[in-house]
């Protein structure tokens, strides 16, 4: 990790995959269909903050994958936009932890333009294999994170649509691979 204070999308997902080769953080490349039904979760926890990134297919989240066309798609990725700038959306953090939200970053909703890149117009339009995915990366800042001994993953209980959630956590005490189905949504960090 760089000394840098915000390290990048991409940076997190090579250090994540240098040390978790298992977790398939990067399982659904740009262009390769991702699977519906399943997101990625990492925790990245240092001395004083949280980075969290999310990432799921937006069929998932907002019952559609297609870019929005009508009033109602175009409200229902509002609605998922608002959902979304909430952490407590994805994980739920003991108060104790005293964490607070220093930035929220979404990728992939877009109400008012092609959900697709045009640069790929051939592959995803004129078939129905069309897919978008939603990144959302959350940075909070903490003052005791020490504390923090596990979260609740809220995932499954904000999305109905998602039944498995494969978690990476990299932190100074906890370096490990998780898959969440079902109820089973506590993550236990120590
Ligand atoms: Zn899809």
């Amino acid at each position: 990790m760089t000394s840098s204070d915000r390290p990048s999308i991409a940076c997190l997902c090579v250090a994540l995959a240098t040390i978790l080769p298992s977790v398939a953080l990067a399982e659904a490349p740009q262009g390769q269909p991702h699977v519906h039904g399943r997101a990625t979760l990492s925790l990245v926890i240092e001395e004083m903050s949280l980075t969290i990134e999310f990432a799921a297919p937006l069929h998932d989240l907002a019952g559609f994958e297609h870019a929005a066309r009508t009033t109602e798609d175009k409200a229902a990725l509002g609605r998922l936009r608002q959902k979304l700038e909430k952490p407590q959306a994805i994980v739920s953090l003991p108060t104790g932890a005293g964490c607070t939200t220093r930035s929220v970053m979404i990728e992939g909703i877009s109400a008012e333009t092609h959900a697709h890149d045009h640069g790929d117009a051939k592959h995803h339009e004129g078939d129905d294999d069309g897919h978008a995915d939603v990144i959302a990366t959350y940075t909070l800042s903490c003052s005791a994170l020490h504390s923090l001994s596990e979260v609740n993953v809220a995932v499954q209980s904000t999305f109905p649509a998602i039944s498995t959630v494969d978690v990476a956590v990299l932190g100074p005490g906890a370096q490990f691979a998780r898959k969440l189905t079902g109820t089973n949504t506590l993550l236990r960090l120590r």
